[in-house]
């Protein structure tokens, strides 16, 4: 048997793989780690950074119009897609620098191409077998169309942020985060917008109130969200070249592109995974125990692969704590229990713990505290946006076990209150800590009557 050349090998250089691979190696593990893709991965490429961006530069769009009340005045301004697409390509390769170095820094060896698994402690890239005491998949997740007449023709996260042409008008499919955020952001960039979700209400998961609440948010900024809606299938008007997306109530649309945000399956396709008698879910996700660990000596999974939470840092955090276990001296397992999360629609979402029908079907005792309100700087601004904040409170224990946001900048809010929550802040510690004034986050702190 030929001797180890790693103590772990990496499959996959995003948020996790990234990640462990640095950690492991400042442990004094030698390390490799593969990718055929940029560094970085989904969240650095094709997620949350250029996702964010462009989130950005859409908010623009309604500064302009804000700034009239406060007595600016300009010419229109007028969107270059070309610009912002070549300023985010630039960034996003300037932070794939970053991930090489920081990598190289670290001691790790980093191997361009598509590596798969040919037996326990055994990869295979470009042609050549390596072995390994430890092996990490973390190769993430890819996004499905499901299978309508004319798929084809639809686009994915994956191609939005690239589009040679601006799309005048967008048809979003879905209504997760992805679907939310890119009809949010291309309505605010200046496209006509129409958005179709299957259910009664997006954003499904996340507190009623506040799924209603970013919905008719969302409409009032232009648009045209249609619940119980679905597509038949999809055709290439040979005439004018736009789509037509057959609607299942009979109708027609036209579009210039139709984006299928239906979700994300795990990407263990042609890995060798299943050859190499590792479990896996009906979905393709690697199904892992509390230490990441596969049910094949040696062969562990975090991230999106194993189709727990996908979002990048609890990708960091099972990957930190996988490393710990593998080359530290801790077992530790990752708490699951309050994360907190944004969706960035255009006015955004933040939610920590509990919404208000989780609460109550685990039995408890609740009583629920809300606000809404228009923000002070809209007063000025002609921007008819409100803002909604919502506290859920163990009755029985006073803690508050979920707080919840439609408003500007609501992930940098909930970020700080997520530390309160984590540590078991009751309510009376709520009204005990003094506001900062004039802000909106102060209302978290200074609800006092309960609505229910
Ligand atoms: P990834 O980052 O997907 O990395 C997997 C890597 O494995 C890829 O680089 C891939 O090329 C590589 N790979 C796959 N197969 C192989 C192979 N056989 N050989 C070698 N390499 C391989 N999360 C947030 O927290 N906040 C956000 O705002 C947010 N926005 C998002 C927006 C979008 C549009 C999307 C799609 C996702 C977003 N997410 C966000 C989710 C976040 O991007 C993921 O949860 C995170 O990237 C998962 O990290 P990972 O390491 O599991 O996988
Ligand atoms: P989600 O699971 O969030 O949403 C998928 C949406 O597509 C749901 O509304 C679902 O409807 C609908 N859908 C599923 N299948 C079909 C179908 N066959 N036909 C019509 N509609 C369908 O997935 P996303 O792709 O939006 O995002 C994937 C994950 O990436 C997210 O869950 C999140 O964890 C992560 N992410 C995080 C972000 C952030 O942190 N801000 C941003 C973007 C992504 P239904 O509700 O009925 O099931």
């Amino acid at each position: 048997m030929t001797s180890e050349a790693f103590d772990l090998f990496v499959i996959g250089a995003g948020s996790g793989g990234v990640r462990a691979a640095r950690m492991a190696a400042q442990r004094g593990a030698r390390v490799a780690v593969a990718d055929d893709k940029p560094l970085g991965g989904t969240c650095v490429n094709l997620g949350c950074i250029p996702k964010k961006l462009y989130s950005f530069a859409a908010h623009y769009a309604e500064a302009f119009e804000e700034a009239h009340g406060y007595g600016w005045s300009a010419s229109t301004p007028v969107l270059d897609w070309a610009q912002l697409k070549a300023n985010r390509a630039r960034e996003i390769s300037r932070l794939n620098g970053i991930y090489e170095s920081l990598l190289d820094g670290a001691g790790v060896q980093v191997l361009r191409g598509r590596a798969r698994v040919v037996g326990p402690g055994e990869v295979e890239i470009a042609g050549q077998r390596i072995r390994a005491r430890h092996i990490l998949v973390a190769t993430g997740g890819h996004p499905v169309v499901p299978p309508v007449s004319g798929a084809e023709l639809a686009i994915t996260s994956n191609e939005i942020f690239d589009l040679p042409t601006f799309p005048q008008h967008l048809l979003v499919v879905g209504g997760g985060y992805i679907a939310c955020e890119f009809a949010s952001i291309f309505r605010g960039l200046g496209a006509q917008v129409t958005q179709l979700y299957r259910g009664t209400q997006v954003l499904r998961g996340f507190d009623a109130d506040i799924s209603a609440f970013v919905a008719d948010e969302m409409r009032k900024k232009g648009i045209d969200l249609r619940t119980g809606s679905d597509v038949e299938g999809i055709a290439r008007d040979a005439a004018t070249g736009r789509l037509r997306v057959a609607l299942r109530d009979g109708s027609v649309q036209l579009a210039d592109q139709v984006l299928y945000a239906t979700g994300r399956v795990p990407n263990t396709r042609g890995l060798g995974l299943a050859e190499a008698g590792v479990a896996l879910a009906p979905n393709g996700a690697v199904l892992v125990d509390d230490q990441y660990a596969t049910n094949v000596a040696g062969l562990h999974a975090v991230g999106d692969v194993i189709d727990r939470i996908h979002l990048t840092p609890v990708a960091l955090a099972e990957a930190m704590a996988l490393v710990d276990h593998l080359f530290g001296a801790k077992q530790r397992a990752v708490d699951y229990a309050m994360i907190p999360t944004a969706v960035f629609t255009h006015p955004s979402v933040g939610a920590v713990g509990l919404t208000e029908a989780q609460a109550r079907a685990q039995g408890r005792a609740v009583r629920i505290f809300r606000s809404e309100f228009k923000a002070l700087k809209h007063t000025l601004s002609g921007n008819t946006e409100r803002t909604l904040m919502k506290l859920v409170v163990d009755a029985d224990t006073d803690r508050v076990v979920g707080l919840h946001m439609v408003g500007a900048d609501a992930g940098e809010t909930i970020q700080g209150f997520a530390v309160a929550l984590k540590a078991g802040a009751t309510k009376a510690v709520f009204d005990a800590t003094i506001g900062i004034h004039p802000t909106a986050a102060e209302e978290f702190v200074t609800m006092r009557e309960p609505v229910a």
